[in-house]
């Protein structure tokens, strides 16, 4: 959206940080207070797989994971908001510290791939909030987006009401190759709104080494902590 496009819309729709829910000037994404107060992740995650506890020994097919929050506080309101609410703004944001995280490293990246939603969960909410992420990181790094090799099948199972188990098969058999690409020696950013278990990331990474993926690295904006869990 161009500057002039946010100055009218923010007319008719009030530009709101996407953490407190105050409203801020037009062409902010968040109020100064939030940005600052985060719960910006540390050196207890492990940048392998994207979780304090560490999961590495599961036997992952994506190789790191760069995160910006713990998935607490007003990190957790914001990816809500995003959720719910089109807070638009907080993709952005987490985008921008994801974007600079990806710069800083020395590997490089051909495609940016968002974890897919079902069509039928996407039409509900108008967007894929790891989509919008994605889209803003691509932006950013100039690296471009795909989000037609993934598809998620219409399965209306909450995550969270399954255990360890149910969930990893679950998410082995929500999860399909919607356009068959070569992806031979391709490195890959897989891009979602949160890691939990590291379930979904793990079994779209495998879908994407299978069609031939050398790297993945997934871009997630928060990891749910031990307290948390
Ligand atoms: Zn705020
Ligand atoms: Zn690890």
């Amino acid at each position: 959206m161009s500057k002039i496009e946010k100055f009218i819309q923010d007319i008719f729709f009030p530009n709101r940080c996407p953490f407190c829910d105050k409203f801020v000037r037009w062409d902010k994404l968040s109020c100064e207070e939030c940005l600052i107060k985060l719960p910006f992740v540390d050196e207890r995650v492990c940048p392998l797989c994207g979780k304090e506890q560490c999961i590495c020994s599961k036997g992952l097919y994506y190789d790191k994971c760069y995160t910006v929050c713990f998935y607490e506080g007003i990190a957790r309101d914001g990816i809500i908001a995003l959720k719910t609410k089109n807070a638009i703004n907080a993709a952005e944001i987490f985008a921008d510290f994801l974007s600079g995280k990806i710069a800083c490293d020395e590997e490089t990246y051909d495609m940016i791939i968002p974890v897919p939603m079902s069509n039928g969960k996407k039409a509900e909410r108008g967007y894929n909030q790891a989509e919008e992420i994605a889209k803003f990181i691509s932006q950013r790094t100039k690296i471009p987006l795909n989000s037609n090799i993934l598809s998620k099948k219409g399965g209306n199972i909450e995550q969270h009401a399954l255990n360890a188990e149910e969930r990893a098969l679950n998410a082995k058999n929500e999860f399909f190759v919607k356009e068959n690409v070569n992806l031979n020696g391709k490195k890959i950013i897989l891009c979602d709104d949160v890691i939990t278990t590291g379930n979904t990331l793990n079994e779209c990474a495998r879908l994407l080494k299978s069609l031939g993926a050398l790297r993945i690295a997934c871009a997630v904006a928060a990891t749910t902590s031990l307290k948390n869990e």
